[in-house]
């Protein structure tokens, strides 16, 4: 995962790393919060010359305060570019075009108008906002799961399948095992985050089918927690459990020196890739042997004492009542 915003305005023209599969944001939604617009030629310039595995054809997400009819307008914004990726760039087998609404009448007839013009097996859910949008964030960037976004995230994914055969991208979902699982038990088929990064700077590991812990110095800040950052929040229950997690690590750090986790950024960025592509394979792994199994899962390991677990019993209960709903519509009751 990485943005195209990270390269616009730079002479690098090409990431500094290896990739095995890159997912290219096109970096919407970072200038939509700075103030600033994006140059279409020039989002294109970027990807291609990255040519990555999938991008996001440039969308115009909205911001708090937008009547209903200007975020139609930024819509019409959005489909012109989907149809202009599709037709004058090299990236065309590439794009996952992002989906918006701004009531559930728009979610329906702006997934129909995807279904019969993007050519794409993918779309990324952007911002789906209801009534209360004044004082909702939105879809992407650094998410804060709330009962609302798990509402926004069962309609929008339950239309999806219902109006389209498209499989769901959520973006920014899976930076955190808590946040990622519940994007996938809600039907989601892939989720990315460069937030794992940012966490490692700020001194975070992510614990395996787990929250985050504060391990190390924090790079922005300059503060050290040292080597009992584990135990930050006074008798905190959980540190021998969770450096017995990490014993278990299997990533290239946690195998050879997990030390270095305490003082090196880098070394924490390489532990959370990994945690969290293990993460992803885990949720795969599940759904393959069936939701129910997955749930129960969920339900016994991941959850069991978070402190997202009321998250996860209002998804549950969600799901479970749109399944309910969904057939008492289709029966015509
Ligand atoms: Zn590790």
């Amino acid at each position: 995962m990485d943005s195209v915003i990270n390269y616009y305005d730079s002479e690098q023209r090409k990431p500094a790393y290896q990739w095995g599969k890159l997912f290219l944001d096109n970096g919407a939604f970072t200038a939509r919060m700075k103030g600033v617009s994006l140059n279409k030629e020039r989002v294109i310039e970027v990807q291609e010359s990255i040519d990555p595995d999938r991008t996001i054809p440039l969308d115009y997400p909205f911001t708090t305060g937008q009547t209903p009819r200007q975020m139609e307008r930024s819509w019409a914004k959005t489909k012109d570019n989907v149809t202009y990726w599709q037709t004058s760039t090299r990236l065309r087998r590439k794009l996952v075009p992002a989906l918006h609404a701004w009531n559930k009448k728009s979610l329906a007839s702006n997934i129909r108008w995807l279904q019969r013009n993007a050519d794409s097996d993918f779309l990324a859910l952007g911002s789906i906002v209801g009534p209360s949008f004044g004082k909702f964030r939105g879809f992407f960037g650094d998410r804060q799961p709330s009962t609302e976004l798990i509402d926004m995230l069962a309609l929008a994914i339950s239309s999806i399948s219902k109006l389209s055969d498209f499989k769901v991208h959520l973006m920014g979902f899976g930076s955190s095992p808590l946040t990622l699982h519940l994007g996938y038990y809600l039907g989601a088929q892939s989720t990315d985050s460069a937030g794992y990064r940012r966490k490692a700077a700020f001194g975070k590991i992510v614990l395996p089918g787990k929250g985050e812990r504060h391990v190390g110095a924090d790079s922005m800040t300059g503060r050290d927690f040292g080597k009992n950052a584990m135990s930050i929040r006074e008798g905190n229950p959980r540190r021998e459990e969770d450096l017995e997690m990490l014993n278990r690590c299997a990533c290239p750090i946690c195998s050879t020196s997990a030390d270095v986790l305490w003082v090196d950024w880098r070394a924490r960025a390489i532990h959370n890739e990994f945690v969290m592509k293990e993460e992803v394979n885990i949720a795969h792994r599940f759904l393959n042997l069936g939701r129910s199994t997955y749930e129960k899962y969920l339900d016994q390991v991941v959850y069991s004492r978070s402190s997202l677990r009321y998250l996860w019993e209002y998804a549950k209960l969600r799901r479970n009542y749109l399944r309910i709903s969904d057939a008492l519509w289709e029966a015509g009751v």
